[in-house]
């Protein structure tokens, strides 16, 4: 699972083998330790992961009275899923269940239009 959230690939490995995780990419969203299942990851503390079910994960929500359209969230998203923003039409997820929940959409926002809740259930695990 790990490997399929990472939104940057930054993880090698597969089933039955010790999975790796390449620093030079990584960004540091933390989704391989939320999404595995036997809470295998271990940060750079040292410090085990907790898995967390998908339905409690944050995702992005774009405020259309506050965006400016400027495209930096669009921009900055590591997995790609965030729609151009046009004049006029605020940008949107094309597929929440890839969120990684880094929220650089949030922080890259200098206008405010991006807040972070719950995401709907979709694809829970
Ligand atoms: S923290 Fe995020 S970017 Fe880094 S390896 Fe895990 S899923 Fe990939
Ligand atoms: S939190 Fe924002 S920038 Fe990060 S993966 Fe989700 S939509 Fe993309």
């Amino acid at each position: 699972m790990c490997l399929s959230i990472c939104p940057v690939k930054a993880i090698s490995g597969g089933p039955g083998r010790l999975h790796v995780i390449n620093l030079d990419y990584c960004v540091g969203c933390g989704a391989c330790a939320r999404v595995c299942t036997n809470s295998s990851v271990i940060d750079h503390m040292g410090n085990r992961s907790s898995h967390e079910s998908k339905r409690n994960w944050m995702i992005p929500h774009f405020d259309e009275s506050r965006c400016r359209f400027c495209g930096k969230c669009y921009e900055m998203c590591p997995a790609g899923i965030i729609t151009r923003p046009l004049s006029g039409k605020v940008p949107e997820l094309t597929n929440a269940k890839l969120c990684a929940s880094c929220r650089w959409c949030e922080k890259v926002c200098v206008f405010d239009a991006v807040s972070f809740s719950p995401a709907s259930g979709d694809g829970a695990v």
